[in-house]
């Protein structure tokens, strides 16, 4: 037995020693290829490689797209672009039109061709397929982050990543502007539906596994054909803005930037996230495109990353335009490139290229500080195997694109984002062939269930290509009956506009609700928002719209049973009548196939098992995270049953049809601390569960939040079935950063907390547990 374990050591060690010669045999011939290429580039071709163009740069703007022919360039518009400029990289689509996997194949085929001709370098083409390929028609659209958030399940973040990995290579590109990585902690914010949701550890586990899904195992070898390269977004502490506006000042404190915000980048960097977009925001004064102690100091230095860093939108002559921080676009372009942007997404001029090549001219921007860049570019390019024509002359067969396959893999993860809240008497799931009456803006809509970033940049023009998918009503319909489903929605949208906070909505007929609601057995409530991304969906009131808070006042009134259905990006608030509902469900951005999975939760054909990944405030001025502190809590001196945190819902709250008992809540002790505990199905459906370890620091020389999700899993339970599920954690996982801004823990006792079951224990100066 000993022998056998001896040479068992002895294979493993061989491995790995060899693993590692392997790594780095493969690293020092990528960086000799890499220098052998820098060496015969000109000024000229490495600032090409740093400039990022967007499509509608090369094309008319009165060019019409008709899906049965190739995107007609503008030929002048690419020769200068390509030849004389030699941009080394193109984004986005054209007219913010969805195209064809075979017009994509073609178009970028046709560019890298003409950019291989003039510089011998391939393009690396970028875009935003952030719940599967976004202007790619016939894509597989999962639910957007927030929902795979709720879904707490790591599986369906790597898979999500890895079919739309696919279908983005199905298009013939190879790099995606996904996942975010910022935290969900300002529901005012436009964006907060892009995040997994508000807490750190949620975001750094997921955001692993969808790079992972993405980029494949990088380590190995040069990327698989199915495998996209992956952009971290937006680095860093954008999601926080003060104001809730989106890209306007945050005052966010250096330890708290690094222990909240910093994280899942951090992960996501060891990881082997290849790029990274920068937060078009600024943090305490400085805007992040010119901040050389977050951009080289931070992230090249300390972090040690080693792809490049693409800017947002525009961003370096915002800081003359937005920032005032540059009185010159020139000398935006000097902060921004000596601060450590790699590549300008420019995106409709090329000023940036003239302006960088006169400046390193100049001497104000090295050489040195160029070659850094371009060859953090090519070392990406290589990587991805762009620099092997086969992997992008579109002769590979991608048949899995928009498959059955794919499909199911999709509405499982809409299935398992959904959140139930809220279930009075046991109202659901409902008996087929009940008479409803469903009612509200979101009830009969496709655009509402993808959001953003769906065909089109703020999504509005979802219900042109969904035809073939089902709306919440259509799909009620389809298991409940023709007959007995009935829809008025009472208030509507408008179905092709940008979404607008002045006008969210408009009533129709709110009378015409309240008849139809005469002999119906219960009424199915869809409300929430429209959709939209970025700048153009900031609000000015948190508060659901007038008319859907109207509406749904009146609908209560009915002295109906009332399910309220949520479609919504961020937690609108609804505490003006929710009180009087029967079944809450939230389905936050779940894709195409949201209005199915939700169907079949009302009718149970699926049991729900997602949870909340952030608070849902009851309170427009009330928007605090479960990981608060306790001064944010009750203020026991005043009166202690005055609860100052008083969410609608809290972070995790997820209902299930069946019935989950925790017990055996055990900790063993040492070095690592091990936690167990029992998870018993003791209800009438098979179903999952998502198990949530939370630990609270008791005491601690900076106050303490109350407490921090430091662990979860989800498991399937058969009915009557038990499970143990364990955890480990060491003295790192309970770590804070201090006043001096170091990661460190401190003596003292540690609170577990794992559903309702805790348990006190104690860690030494050393790290031990006790
Ligand atoms: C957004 C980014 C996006 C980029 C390219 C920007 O406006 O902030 O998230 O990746 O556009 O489309």
């Amino acid at each position: 037995m000993r022998k056998i374990l001896l040479s068992l050591i002895i294979i493993v060690s061989f491995y790995s020693c060899n693993n590692e010669d392997e790594s780095n045999t493969r690293n020092s011939v990528l960086e000799e290829k890499i220098e052998k290429v820098l060496s015969n580039m000109t000024l000229e071709e490495k600032v090409g490689q740093m400039t990022q163009i967007t499509l509608d740069a090369l094309v008319d703007s009165n060019v019409t797209i008709d899906n049965n022919k190739d995107v007609q360039l503008n030929n002048d518009k690419v020769q200068l672009a390509l030849r004389k400029f030699k941009v080394g990289s193109v984004l986005n689509t054209a007219l913010n039109t969805p195209l064809t996997t075979q017009q994509w194949t073609n178009l970028t085929k046709k560019l890298n061709s003409i950019a291989v001709d003039e510089t011998g370098i391939p393009i690396i083409y970028g875009i935003d397929a952030i719940h599967g390929v976004t202007y790619t028609q016939k894509s597989t659209f999962f639910p957007q982050q927030i929902g795979i958030g709720a879904s707490f399940n790591k599986n369906i973040a790597k898979v999500a990543g890895e079919i739309t990995a696919y279908e983005t290579r199905a298009s013939n590109i190879p790099w995606d502007f996904s996942p975010v990585l910022g935290i969900g902690i300002d529901p005012r914010w436009p964006r907060f539906w892009e995040t997994f949701g508000e807490d750190p550890y949620l975001c750094s586990q997921l955001g692993e596994k969808m790079i992972l899904g993405y980029q494949g195992d990088l380590k190995s070898s040069e990327m698989e054909v199915s495998k996209v390269i992956a952009c971290a977004k937006h680095f860093y502490a954008y999601s926080y803005p003060k104001s809730g506006k989106d890209r306007t000042t945050a005052w966010i404190p250096e330890n708290y930037l690094k222990e909240y915000f910093l994280p899942p980048f951090k992960q996501a960097i060891e990881s082997g996230v290849q790029t990274l977009m920068i937060n078009s925001g600024e943090i305490n004064g400085t805007p992040v495109h010119m901040n050389k102690n977050i951009l080289t100091d931070l992230l090249k230095n300390e972090l040690q990353f080693d792809g490049f860093a693409v800017t947002d939108w525009a961003d370096i002559k915002y800081l003359k335009y937005r920032y005032h921080v540059a009185e010159t676009e020139k000398e935006a372009v000097k902060l921004a490139v000596n601060a450590g942007i790699d590549m300008s997404m420019t995106p409709l001029t090329l000023d940036f290229a003239t302006y960088l090549v006169e400046l390193v001219n100049d001497g104000e921007v090295s050489n040195d500080r160029i070659d850094d860049a371009v060859r953090r570019i090519l070392r990406v390019k290589f990587r991805a195997g762009l620099f092997n024509e086969n992997n992008f002359n579109g002769e590979k067969k991608y048949d899995l694109f928009g498959s059955l396959e794919f499909k199911k893999e999709a509405l499982e993860a809409a299935s398992e984002s959904i959140t139930l809240l809220e279930n009075k008497n046991n109202i659901l799931p409902l008996k087929k062939g009940s008479k409803l009456l469903v009612v509200g803006p979101n009830a009969n809509s496709m655009r509402t269930l993808n959001g953003g970033w769906s065909y089109s940049w703020q999504g509005e023009k979802s219900s042109l290509y969904t035809k073939e998918h089902k709306t919440i009503f259509e799909a009620i319909k389809d298991i409940n009956g023709n007959n007995n489903t009935k829809l008025v929605q009472g208030v509507k949208y408008d179905e092709f506009e940008f979404f607008n906070s002045q006008k969210e909505d408009e009533i129709v007929d709110i009378e015409e609700v309240i008849n139809a609601s005469k002999d119906v057995d219960a009424i199915i409530l869809v409300i929430g928002e429209n959709s939209y991304t970025e700048t153009p969906g900031d609000i000015f009131d948190l508060n659901l719209s007038k008319n859907q808070i109207l509406l749904s006042q009146k609908v209560m009134k009915t002295g109906k049973p009332v399910i309220v259905v949520l479609n919504e990006g961020r937690p609108r608030i609804i505490s003006d009548f929710i009180d009087d509902a029967d079944a809450v469900i939230q389905t936050y951005l779940p894709g195409n196939y949201g209005g199915i999975a939700l169907a079949n939760v009302l009718f149970g054909k699926t049991v729900p098992s997602g949870k909340l990944p952030y608070t849902y405030p009851k309170y427009a001025n009330d928007l605090v995270p479960y990981f608060h502190k306790y001064s944010d809590d009750a203020e026991v001196s005043v009166e202690p049953e005055f609860k100052r945190f008083n969410p609608q819902y809290e972070f995790g709250t997820g209902l299930s049809y069946t019935k989950f008992e925790y017990s055996n809540l055990l900790v063993k002790k040492g070095k690592e601390l091990e936690i167990s505990v029992d998870i018993s199905n003791t209800g009438k459906y098979d179903a999952k569960e998502s198990v949530l370890l939370f630990i609270s620091d008791d005491y601690a020389t900076l106050s303490p939040d109350v407490k921090r999700l430091r662990g979860f899993e989800k498991i399937s339970l058969k009915v009557n079935e038990t499970k143990k599920v364990v955890f480990k954690i060491n003295s790192k996982d309970v770590s804070f950063v201090n006043a001096e801004n170091k990661w460190i823990f401190e003596e003292g006792t540690f609170t577990i907390n794992i559903d309702k079951l805790k348990e006190r224990v104690k860690i030494t100066s050393s790290g031990e547990w006790k």
